[in-house]
């Protein structure tokens, strides 16, 4: 069994254009991870406690036979090899932000995991690369495409294509 996921990578602190190529270099090369599609990097206003540098986000598609939590996991792992520390402030920076955004049509809500992301639907930021590279897909909850829910939050200021 095979599902498309989404991903949403952020970073703001340290290389984060290298912070993105490593993360998506690291899901390359897991076994059972094939990545379809990446997005262009935008860069982002940062939302979250000051002071603090924009962001750099972009989105990728993979085909994986991948269960939603062992997905998750290796994300955190990932997150945890580019020296992601939790603990902090909610929002605060980080040189790694790896989200499952989407897992085919699948709609679980679990302790740890909520697949569609939660917070999916209201991010420029998240919406704007995946839209580049997905916006045909149908958030299961929502029933509106990918492009449809970006247009609804689209802020070009706040999310600049680079
Ligand atoms: P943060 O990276 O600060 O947004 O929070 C990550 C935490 O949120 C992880 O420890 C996950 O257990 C939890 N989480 C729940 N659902 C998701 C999801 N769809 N993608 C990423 N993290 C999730």
């Amino acid at each position: 069994m095979t599902a498309l996921a989404c991903i949403g990578l952020g970073s703001n602190l340290g290389d984060r254009a290298a912070h993105l190529r490593r993360a998506l270099a690291a899901l390359a090369a897991t076994a059972g991870i094939e990545i379809v599609a990446t997005s262009s990097v935008y860069e982002t206003d940062p939302i979250g406690p000051p002071p603090q540098g924009p962001y750099l986000n972009a989105a990728a598609t993979l085909r994986t036979t991948l269960a939603p939590r062992a997905l998750l996991e290796r994300l955190l792992a990932i997150e945890a090899a580019a020296g992601r520390v939790r603990g902090g402030e909610r929002n605060a920076a980080r040189t790694l932000d790896l989200d499952l955004l989407l897992y085919g049509a699948l709609h679980l809500d679990e302790p740890g995991l909520t697949v569609p992301h939660p917070r999916l639907h209201e991010r420029a930021f998240v919406l704007e690369p995946l839209a580049e590279i997905a916006g045909e897909l149908v958030h299961p909850v929502l029933g509106a495409s990918v492009a449809t829910l970006a247009a609804r939050v689209r802020d070009g200021a706040a999310v600049r294509r680079l």
